[in-house]
Parts: C-alpha cells; structure tokens; sequence
C-alpha cells in the first residue's frame, strides 16, 4: 500500500493505548513508529505492548518500528510528610543530603550528592518544570542553601533540572540500565537516551546497545545544545524534547532551537523527531487548538523527519483521533505548493563522499526523468538514509534483507520500508525494485525507477551505484 505522507508519526503507549484494538487503530490511523516510555510502568506492560506491536505489524504487513524511551537521570527531590509546602518568593529554602530529615517549609531532601559537587553561588534549580525556581547562595558538599525567585506549592518527589550546569551524571541510571537489558531483549528498534549532555553519553550507551538498536539522543538540555554538532555526530537519531527543553531554557527560545536542531540533523542526514505537546489539547479534546495544528504543520515544513504523541496517545482521552488528526496535518501540509519550496529551500550540499555523493544523484536523476520512484537497495539502512538525506519528491522505497533495518526506517523520512530476500547481483536488484515498486503500487510498466545500491553487497556504507531502469 502507498503511504499517504513523507513525515513519520511516533505515538507514545501507556494507559490509554494498551489493547490490540486500540494499538491496531493508532496503526491504521498512521502511527509508524510505536514509543514504550520507560518513566512509567512496569516490564510487564511494555512486554505486553510490544508483543501487540508485533502482532499488529504481522497482519498489516508494514515493518512497525518501536522505540524504547529511557527515563534518565531525572533528578527528584525527597517528601513532605506534613503535606504539600508552600513557598513565598524572597524566603530562603534549604537543600540538602539528609534523608533522615522529614522535608518543611524551610528543606526539603536532594539526594543527588553529584548535584552539589556541580553547584556554584549563583545557579538556579527549578522545580516540579519550572514552576519553582530557586537561586543558590551558599553551598557545599552535601548542602545548598537558596532564595526563592518564583514561589508556590511544592509537593513530594517534583522533578529538579538544573540548567546552567553540567552534572557530572552518567547518561544512565542503575534503572536504565536494567530497562535497557530488559529492551534490548525483547527486540526493540530504537532506544532514546534522555538528558544528554556530552557526546561521551552517546558513546556510553552505544557499547552497550552493540548495534542492536539505533540511538536516539533526546535534546532536552542547554548543554547539549552547545555541544550540538557533536552530539549530531556521534548519535544515529536526536529528538528535540521540547517538554524538559523549554523548562530548561525559556520557551521563547525553544523555536529557535528546534529549528536549529532540524537544520543540524538534516544537514547530518539523521533523523530527527520533533516531540512533546504537538496536540496537547486533545488529551481532554476531541480537536486540537489551531495553534497546535500549526506547530505540527511547523515541524513538517522544517522537514522533520517524525512528529511524535506523547500523553494525547498514551494516556489521552482520544488516542486514535489524536494519531488520525496528526497524519492529516502531516497530508496537507505536504500537499500545499509552498512546502516544496520550503523543503528545497533548506536542502544542504551534502558532504563530500561516495554515498552522499550517489543520494545527490539519484534525485537529480529521478528529478530530470520524472521516475516514479527511487529504491535504496540497503543490507544497513545506511543507502536509504542517504537518499532521505535529500528529501525527494518521489518516494524512497528501502529494499532490505533485513526485518530490524526495514523497522528501524520506519522513522525516517519518506522511507517505504520493505522486506526482500537477500540479493546476489546488481541485476537480481533491478528486477526486485521493479517488481518491488509495482507491488507497492509506487509504479506500472513503461515507468522509470532510480535504483542505489552498494558493492560489495551486505557492507554497509558502501553505497556506490546508481542504476536507471525501466519497469517491464
Ligand atoms: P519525556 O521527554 O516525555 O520523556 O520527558 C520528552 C520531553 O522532555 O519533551
Ligand atoms: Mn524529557
């Protein structure tokens, strides 16, 4: 079956996703890509998700890609037992190590000693997203003593982020880890990493994933924006998260930054998921507000690879219409003239090598034919991403002997993943991709079709052909 759309929709599971027939809809609905969040429920759940997942895609016939969402080092404060706390602006608040200590309204518990061997007089923490924001004027070891720059209520285990400063945290927890294990086992496709700070946290969990998954870098912190380059370079995928992201930086800011990250990722030919609140009304609604039609609309247009759900699909009163209104955003945004231009616009040249080097040609070539579509032949994916890497107008079909390559491209960008045998020779391909296209319904005889492929077969990285053919 033909795809409707270039963009790809990730939708969150949880509560309110959690039956085949539920899980089916979001599919049909346009859901490519399913996410288990590992910051809430047990491996019980997710194991059950994922076997749904996989029943799903054996009867749609369509590779599912699942992405496995780490919860990182999400840092917490301790309890109240008196209850919630309210704090009044200019009132001192004390942080410190002492978990004996029951949390009033003057301390509370940090139990992240890493934290106040990072802190300086003059850092702020932010607490329960943003809400409450404190100023550091005095710390040590295993205290901080602050001032309260927004007041109000604060009640057990909120959430702290410190923005300012680089932790000197790992990039995974003792509970990441076992999550991870747990992921990996059960075969999922992608795994994100959250709170990325340094590169060096990508590369950490690389030699723990052993190829078995891609890497997705969640952007959530002011560090990694600077080190935005690197990180790029180093991960095979970055989500622009923009919840943490706009608690950590001031949400004026977080457009900007999105576009600069979509940029850097396009640029790289990585996949980029723009993510957190797209349609956030319609966790209680049945439509979205027009200002989150439009910040959809925004992504596509930007060429994000993947737009993603978060509590509209995991835990919203209207999972299914939420994913149904996204792939309709998604459609016409496409559909208007202007989003063309807009891609063409903002197309890089790619970097001087043999890969890149075929992508940029297979859509000049299939430009200057009018083909009617352009096959990756890819044992990695690595073909395929090239080719999305130029955003062409034709659709990219992703030829893949292999079932964890053809889900991992479920997220990318205009890529029609699809299972094939392996091949022996360049004319065995030729005959695949046509036969292959015409199936898929991206083609019919007398029509020309873009091929790529790399030599030696089954390398990945050494895409080195470009093939025109004629469908019989
Ligand atoms: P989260 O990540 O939903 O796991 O917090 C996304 C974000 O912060 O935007
Ligand atoms: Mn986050």
């Amino acid at each position: 079956m033909r795809p409707s759309k270039h963009a790809k929709i990730v939708a969150t599971l949880g509560p309110a996703s959690d039956d085949f027939q539920t899980i089916q809809a979001l599919f049909n609905a346009g859901a490519d890509v399913f996410r288990l969040n590992f910051s809430h429920g047990r491996h019980e759940d997710h194991q059950r998700r994922l076997e749904i997942i996989r029943e799903v895609e054996r009867q749609g016939g369509r590779p599912i890609g699942v992405l496995l969402d780490l919860q990182g080092p999400k840092l917490r404060i301790g309890t109240f037992p008196g209850g919630p706390i309210q704090l009044a602006e200019g009132q001192a608040f004390r942080l410190d190590l002492d978990a004996k200590a029951p949390g009033s309204a003057g301390r509370v518990l940090l139990p992240h000693p890493e934290i106040f061997a990072a802190l300086q007089p003059g850092a702020e923490l932010l607490l329960d997203d943003g809400r409450v924001r404190l100023r550091v004027e005095r710390c040590g070891a295993d205290f901080a003593e602050t001032r309260v720059l927004n007041g109000g209520p604060l009640s057990d285990r909120k959430g702290v982020n410190v923005p300012g400063v680089v932790l000197p945290l790992s990039a995974l927890t003792e509970k990441d880890r076992k999550d991870l294990q747990f992921g990996l086992k059960l075969g999922v496709d992608w795994v994100a990493l959250s709170f990325v700070q340094r590169p060096q946290d990508i590369a950490e969990v690389r030699a723990l994933v052993e190829g078995r998954a891609g890497i997705v870098a969640k952007l959530e912190k002011p560090a990694a924006i600077a080190a935005l380059d690197a990180i790029v370079a180093e991960t095979d995928a970055v989500m622009v998260a923009r919840g943490d992201l706009g608690v950590e930086m001031p949400a004026e800011a977080v457009p900007a930054i999105q576009k600069r990250i979509v940029h850097a990722c396009r640029r790289a030919g990585k996949p980029v998921i723009v993510a957190t609140q797209m349609l956030e009304s319609m966790v209680t609604a049945p439509v979205p507000t027009r200002a989150e039609a439009s910040d959809v609309a925004t992504a596509i247009y930007e060429g994000a690879d993947a737009v993603m759900l978060s509590a509209e699909s995991a835990s919203g009163r209207y999972p299914v219409e939420a994913v149904r209104m996204m792939s309709r955003i998604v459609g016409h945004t496409e559909g208007d003239p202007h989003y063309r231009a807009a891609i063409d616009a903002s197309r890089t040249d790619p970097p001087s090598n043999a890969p890149d080097a075929i992508g940029f040609a297979v859509r000049h070539v299939t430009e200057l034919l009018q083909a009617a579509a352009t096959v990756a032949y890819t044992s990695a994916g690595y073909s395929a991403l090239r080719m999305a890497r130029e955003r062409p107008a034709a659709p990219i079909i992703g030829m893949t002997p292999r079932l964890a390559v053809a889900r991992r491209l479920a997220l990318v960008w205009g890529v029609h993943a699809v299972l094939c045998h392996d091949v022996a020779d360049m004319p065995e391909i030729t005959d695949l991709a046509c036969v292959t296209a015409c199936r898929e319904g991206f083609g019919e005889a007398g029509q020309t079709i873009v091929i790529s492929a790399g030599m030696p077969f089954g390398v990945s990285g050494t895409t080195n052909l470009l093939r025109i053919a004629q469908i019989p």
